[in-house]
């Protein structure tokens, strides 16, 4: 089984765009896309055609480019059942322990609900890649526009059952405000006090710092590292207030 290529494509003021190419079967999945037009130009500098869109949740910032590019190639567009009303152009809908396929390679869907109730991951167990779209973030997680802390609470511990190797491939660079945040949180963690130095050094280079991995979540991340909902939505609450 060939790695898959993964691609990613920042665009708006800190959104990303994941493009997945299966090089087997030449299958090109794009996670999210927020706009068409750069995501068609990542995949033709390439020379892959994008087959499927796959959507973790209804945002327009993660499905406004579905139309265009499903006009553009006649791709498919797959993403959570729950939400097919608020996503038109769905063509495929899915929810928790379904597989989606891409190529020779095979993701199994997570319910995550809390962002958005009906929000999902895909998780390519195979290859320790999982796609969170606004449920994790480096040093963080998503704000709880649709669900509860208790909800958010079980998504991070299943993240946390997966191994330290695992890509978490997010939707937003958020890491540098995240980490800022983070160690006022844990301010005796030096693992953490480490990682905003090397975040800093990078957003100030003007690199970016996703994917992350659940090690590195596991080592930093607050909301992983609560020990409840309660702690959780404590801590949520306090972001939101930052
Ligand atoms: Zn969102």
């Amino acid at each position: 089984m060939t790695a898959l290529d993964i691609v990613r494509i920042p665009v708006l003021s800190d959104n990303y765009v994941w493009l997945v190419h299966e090089p087997g079967s030449g299958a090109t999945m794009v996670v999210d896309p927020a706009v068409a037009d750069p995501v068609l130009a990542a995949a033709k500098e390439r020379g892959w055609t994008i087959t499927d869109i796959w959507n973790t949740h209804w945002h327009p910032d993660h499905t406004g480019g579905n139309a265009a590019i499903k006009e553009a190639t006649g791709c498919t567009i797959t993403g959570p059942a729950a939400e097919y009303e608020r996503i038109p152009t769905l063509d495929v809908q899915v929810k928790g322990g379904d597989t989606v396929r891409l190529g020779s390679h095979s993701a199994e869907v997570w319910d995550v609900p809390a962002h958005t109730a009906g929000h999902i991951a895909y998780h390519f167990a195979d290859d320790r890649a999982i796609f969170v779209g606004d449920t994790m973030f480096a040093m963080g997680c998503g704000r709880l526009f649709e669900g509860t802390a208790e909800q958010m609470f079980d998504n991070m511990q299943r993240l946390g059952t997966l191994d330290d190797a695992t890509r978490v491939y997010c939707a937003h660079e958020y890491t540098l405000s995240n980490a800022r945040f983070a160690v006022t949180v844990e301010p005796d963690n030096a693992e953490l006090a480490a990682r905003l130095a090397a975040v800093e050094a990078a957003r100030g280079a003007g690199e970016a710092t996703v994917p992350t991995s659940i090690g590195e979540e596991r080592a930093t991340n607050p909301f992983l590292r609560a020990a409840s909902a309660q702690e959780l939505g404590r801590i949520r609450a306090l972001k939101d207030a930052a």
